[in-house]
């Protein structure tokens, strides 16, 4: 039912808390679709990773052979690269170690492995208004980063979201919760991404019949 003002959001669903994800951009009108193998990437206008687990998900990647497909995804849409929104775990698979889309380094666990799971408020460049409230569950943090990469929030001094062009990554579960500005930002950021609509680039699936 994707129309042409309607993107279509693949959120990455071999592990971890891809359904949250699903929830709250439909709510904010996007349309989903659960990406498990390569061709759940065409026609794609976005992508998130989702928290979970670093090692799961990497070895799911590499199962479904998923990694240079998701790496070429990242490299399409111009000069700032494929609308790609990463959480937690998902900000770690974006990094240097990982996928390698984002030129930053996570520190996984880095708050600390059980104890330190929290919330707190994380003011993030970009977004208005109060401060969001994270919630972060054994989360990263970005421990170094290129200057392609702009810092967006911190929390004890310690980076926690970051923009790299049309990624963004934060170490916390914007997810979970009802506020959801941060899903908002990123899909102002696909509007951006998306064909211009004189063009025939249109989503896969769509017919004609115009706007
Ligand atoms: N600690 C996890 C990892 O290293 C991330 C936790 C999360 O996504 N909530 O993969």
């Amino acid at each position: 039912m994707a129309g042409k003002d309607t993107p279509l959001v693949g959120v990455l669903a071999l592990q971890g808390g891809f359904e949250a994800h699903e929830r709250m951009l439909r709510g904010l009108g996007a349309c989903t679709r659960e990406v498990r193998v390569p061709t759940d990437l065409d026609g794609l206008d976005a992508l998130v990773v989702p928290g979970g687990e670093s090692t799961t998900m990497t070895l799911g990647i590499a199962r479904e052979g998923l990694a240079e497909p998701l790496r070429a995804l990242a490299a399409r849409g111009g000069a700032g690269g494929f609308p790609i929104l990463g959480s937690c775990a998902g900000l770690i698979m974006l990094d240097r170690d990982h996928l390698g889309v984002m030129d930053m380094r996570a520190q996984r666990n880095a708050f600390g492995r059980q104890i330190k799971s929290f919330e707190a408020d994380v003011q993030l460049l970009g977004v208005g208004g109060p401060p969001i409230r994270g919630i972060f569950i054994r989360a990263p943090w970005i421990a170094a980063h290129g200057p392609d990469v702009e810092i967006l929030g911190e929390v004890e001094g310690h980076a926690v979201a970051a923009r790299q062009g049309r990624m963004l990554a934060v170490s916390f579960h914007a997810e979970l919760g009802d506020d959801d500005r941060l899903h908002r930002l990123f899909l102002e950021s696909i509007a951006h991404a998306l064909p211009a609509p004189a063009g025939d680039g249109a989503p896969v699936g769509e017919t004609g019949g115009g706007r």
